[in-house]
């Protein structure tokens, strides 16, 4: 059998078919030494490594894995999604231009927001999740990147990504598309048109919330854009440690298994929260009155993620006590983990728009009538 005819799980389960040679271990191992030796005629003992900053073993399993599940030409790993989203913008040059969806994760709009300003880049920010707005932003004028994310966190918005590259050919630019909410799984942004998609890794990828990471992914890597970002990785140094890889390609092995089982259990979650008297609303891309259904029926396999977002009836403090209340879901900000996590986003981010009683959820992979009974206590109070 073909590797390319393998299909996710078994990609994963399997660690993109790691074997350790030298022992045998059905596990890779870790190698943390931070350089390599040569023998006495000067000549490397392995020809692919040299110094840990550019050669890395954990780190190109893990890469191997994901450009596998991406259906991606390269990956590069980061120490965290913010590295690999600063690696993609310090390719845009000074007093260049980039069109960026607004109502993003908070931490990348107000980046971004602070390096357009230190480099002179024009920023649009635009509502990405109406496509006729992206596409009027890119007939303006010339632009290096559009940058979208979808779902997007913590509106659960979708962009079209088919409609964003047509967009993003009338500008000439590289379109990215952040897809942390729908894992290498659930979207296929490459397939779709994309140059370039990223994750943060410390979410759903890794997803037992011990490893910082992030990704890029590629579908075409003898670009520009794309081997500036490598060159820049290599000599700039923005690198994943060899243990944080490691724990990263262990996490990964269980990766499908636990986006079907967030995902299911987040239907199920939304589907019970859309009908329950004490919330206003519910955001969440499986419910048919999202005005993303369709968009996301059509884009995304297999499920609709393990994030959503709720308006509590009654405002901050019914929000805050809802949270307060909870038994199973931990008050912590982050998503895509084994356990499910609640964060009220206005404390996080209060000038930008959340509403007072909006909390985001991230859905774990436990039961999901222990969860649906927490939040009913949590919610009547
Ligand atoms: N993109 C999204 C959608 C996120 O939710 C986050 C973090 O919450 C990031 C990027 C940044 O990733 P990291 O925290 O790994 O730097």
């Amino acid at each position: 059998m073909k590797r390319n005819d393998l299909k996710p799980a078994t990609i994963a389960a399997q660690a993109a078919g790691a074997i350790d040679p030298a022992s045998g271990g059905v596990v890779p191992p870790i190698q943390p030494s931070t350089t390599y030796v040569r023998d006495r005629d000067y000549e490397l003992v392995n020809s692919d490594n040299v110094y840990l900053r550019s050669h890395n073993e954990p780190v190109r399993l893990g890469e191997a894995i994901l450009s596998e599940l991406e259906g991606a030409e390269a990956t590069q790993l980061f120490p965290s999604g913010m590295a690999a989203i600063a690696a993609v913008f310090r390719t845009v040059p000074n007093r260049g231009r980039v069109i960026v969806q607004s109502g993003i994760y908070w931490g990348t709009t107000k980046w971004i927001r602070d390096f357009c300003t230190r480099r002179d880049i024009t920023l649009v920010e635009v509502e990405a999740s109406d496509a006729a707005l992206l596409r009027r932003a890119c007939a303006e004028a010339p632009a290096q990147l559009v940058f979208v994310e979808t779902p997007s966190n913590p509106w659960l918005k979708t962009v079209d990504i088919h409609a964003a590259r047509e967009s993003a050919d009338l500008s000439d630019a590289t379109l990215v598309v952040d897809s942390t909410a729908a894992t290498p799984l659930l979207s296929k942004p490459l397939a779709l048109g994309a140059d370039i998609v990223m994750h943060s890794a410390t979410k759903a990828i890794n997803g037992h919330s011990d490893v910082l990471g992030g990704v890029l992914s590629t579908r075409n890597k003898t670009s520009p854009v794309w081997e500036a970002i490598c060159i820049d990785r290599n000599e700039a140094g923005a690198v994943m440690g060899p243990f944080e890889a490691w724990l990263l390609v262990r996490g990964m092995r269980t990766l499908p298994l636990r986006v079907e089982r967030m995902s299911r259990n987040a239907m199920k979650i939304a589907e019970h929260l859309a009908q329950h008297p004490h919330v206003e609303q519910v955001f969440y891309p499986g419910l048919p009155s999202h005005p993303g259904f369709e968009l996301a029926q059509a884009q995304m396999q297999g499920g609709y993620g393990f994030l959503l977002s709720v308006l509590v009836r009654g405002g901050r403090e019914a929000a805050l006590a809802t949270a307060g209340r909870l038994n199973l879901f931990h008050r912590a900000t982050s998503l895509g983990g084994v356990e499910s996590l609640v964060e009220h986003r206005h404390t996080i981010e209060p000038d930008t728009g959340i509403p007072e009683n909006l909390l985001r959820l991230s859905i774990g992979i436990e039961d999901v009538d222990d969860l649906i009974a927490d939040l009913n206590q949590a919610l009547l109070g």
